[in-house]
């Protein structure tokens, strides 16, 4: 995590141990550690110096292209290593809390994640797989919760918990692969992994639950582990990282990890953003678009997507529109249309179609490709941050009936 962005109570742990149940020790996953950090487990686990590199590579390659699941699928490693290793060390996934598939097919997944501390609650997040026709996208979180609270997004209204380790990070995207079979066969000698042509998943966008610039370290190695054509093999323009504004960090971001970018712009006056999406006090509208033109690589081809949400009364009207066309000038830039997805307790509305339509008919004459997402999976709650605090109301009035049986 940069300095300059360090919250208050925001720690961004190293990849933590797991406690493994029925044992009394902790194990290393080696999901999500970086090619050196990786070189350094296997370094204490006593392999020798000269075969470092080659256990390495022949770990990374069984994890990330094939998708092994457990240490004993490595079979490119002698039974004695894999033993030696499974002493130490797991590959395991995140713990499903609660799987929901919609009828349209979009599957999510509540995810249970270690305790940083033993004895405490074991946190959750959300990961949402969106199957299309001519794509999959896989959307993941970087935090637990989110510090920022933007006034119609869900997940602000959850407190921080804490930033995703890289493990945790990669783990979702292992987990989704292995829900849906996304993987090689097994069988087969496809060390290469899944041909682009053959993937479910083919799109990752960082718009779960969390600020992803609020946790650049471990997204960073989490990405490379993600672009690398040796690992998971996704190439970098079908990884899209969505940021409240967080701008110094935007530059960064880009020439760090060059990963597209999405901007939740929301608004296209300060008075307004100030209120929706309250980061824009630190950073206003003048700074967010300077560091969008400043974004590295940007062409024709390689635009910014502005994500905008439909509130209806508030955003939505044909001056809004003519208001973001003009914000937008001189950017590659796409403008990505979002209902609102309401949820209990807020108390915005989403726009009417035909407004929707409207505003997007207007910025599509201007000469933005504007498509309006479609809203997906709403009946097992799709949208950021929803179905965590169902599950939360549902274990709270469980607690409630336990106790009044008490
Ligand atoms: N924190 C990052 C990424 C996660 S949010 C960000 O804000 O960009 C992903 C996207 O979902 C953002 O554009 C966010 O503004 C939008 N979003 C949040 N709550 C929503 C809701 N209830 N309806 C529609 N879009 C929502
Ligand atoms: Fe956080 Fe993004 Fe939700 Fe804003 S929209 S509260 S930044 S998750």
């Amino acid at each position: 995590m940069g300095s300059v962005e360090t919250r208050p109570g925001v720690s961004s742990p190293e990849p933590h141990d797991k406690m493994v149940l029925g044992q009394n020790s902790y194990k290393k996953n080696l999901m999500g550690l970086s090619p050196d950090q990786l070189e350094d487990a296997l370094r204490q686990c006593g392999i020798k110096e000269k075969q470092l590199r080659m256990r390495r590579s022949q770990i990374w390659n069984a994890l990330y292209a094939r998708g092994a699941t457990g240490l004993q699928d490595i079979v490119t490693l002698s039974k004695d290593l894999r033993a030696r290793l499974a002493k130490d060390f797991t590959i395991d996934r995140p713990e499903i809390s609660q799987e929901l598939i919609s009828g349209d097919g979009t599957r999510k997944w509540l995810l249970k994640l270690a305790p940083e501390r033993e004895g405490e609650n074991a946190p959750e997040i959300e990961t949402v797989y969106i199957p299309e026709e001519t794509r999959g996208t896989l959307c993941i979180s970087s935090q637990i919760g989110c510090t920022l609270n933007c006034s119609f997004c869900h997940t602000g209204t959850q407190k921080l918990v804490r930033n995703l380790t890289a493990e945790e990070i990669v783990g979702q995207i292992m987990l989704a692969r292995d829900q849906i079979g996304d993987w090689p066969n097994q069988e087969a000698d496809n060390s290469e992994g899944l041909p682009e042509a053959e993937r479910k998943i083919t799109n990752i966008v960082l718009m779960g639950m969390g600020e992803p610039l609020y946790n650049l370290e471990n997204l960073k190695t989490a990405m490379a582990i993600a672009y690398d054509s040796a690992g998971l093999g996704y190439s970098k323009r079908r990884i899209t990282l969505s940021t409240s504004g967080v701008v110094p960090m935007i530059g960064k971001a880009g020439a760090d990890m060059g990963v597209m970018l999405a901007i939740s712009l929301h608004a296209v006056h300060d008075e307004l953003r100030d209120e929706l999406v309250p980061i824009n006090k630190k950073y206003p509208l003048k700074q967010l678009m300077q560091a969008c033109r400043d974004y590295p690589g940007l062409n024709n081809s390689r635009r910014i997507t502005f994500e905008y949400v439909m509130l209806k009364g508030v955003n939505d009207s044909l001056t809004d529109a003519r208001g973001l066309v003009k914000l937008l000038k001189g950017i590659p830039a796409k403008i990505n249309l979002i209902p609102f997805n309401p949820w209990p307790g807020n108390h915005y509305e989403c726009s009417d179609w035909a407004q929707i339509e409207k505003f997007a008919d207007f910025i599509n004459d201007a000469g933005y490709a504007s498509p309006i997402r479609r809203p997906r999976g709403r009946d097992i709650m799709a949208a950021c941050g929803q179905l965590k605090s169902q599950s939360e109301k549902i274990r709270a009035s469980e607690r409630r009936k336990a106790k009044n049986a008490q």
